[in-house]
């Protein structure tokens, strides 16, 4: 991991929601505020929006000075998404990379690093979309455009 990459996890954790908060954000959603849950979710909520992996989180709880599992880490991520804390993106890999961005976006994927941006809903127009399978509705449409950078 790059040096800035760090930098940005490091200003992220000082700008982090107190425990307090945090604990209320877990039982507002029926979470039981569990020690590692209240962890992440300061790792998670209440900043600028994340897009996180299991790994991801696993190298910075690490880096932080924190015991974690893995198992641990990805399950809490589980539980998070279950409860509508965060949504789910599949990346490259086959990696679930967890969104703490709500709201209805698109994501730009660069191929090779794995790193999702978000992209503004307001700047995609789709013109058209073929009719549902019969006895099914759309839970939602989201667009991802696979990136790689351009070899000069
Ligand atoms: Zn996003």
């Amino acid at each position: 991991m790059s040096t800035q990459n760090l930098e940005i996890m490091m200003n992220q954790v000082d700008a982090k929601l107190s425990d307090v908060h945090i604990i209320q954000i877990l039982k507002d959603a029926g979470l039981r505020p569990t020690r590692q849950r209240i962890f992440i979710g300061g790792l998670l909520f209440g900043q600028e929006h994340r897009h996180v992996s299991a790994d991801i989180l696993h190298i910075q709880i690490s880096t932080l000075g924190q015991k974690m599992a893995l198992a641990t880490i990805y399950n809490c991520l589980h539980q998070f998404h279950k409860a509508g804390l965060l949504k789910q993106v599949n990346a490259v890999k086959d990696v679930i990379m967890f969104d703490t961005n709500l709201d209805y976006h698109h994501h730009f994927l660069n191929v090779d690093t794995g790193e999702l941006t978000d992209i503004d809903e307001s700047t995609v127009s789709i013109g058209g979309v073929p009719s549902l399978p019969d006895g099914f509705e759309a839970e939602s449409m989201e667009l991802i455009i696979r990136v790689k950078q351009l070899n000069n």
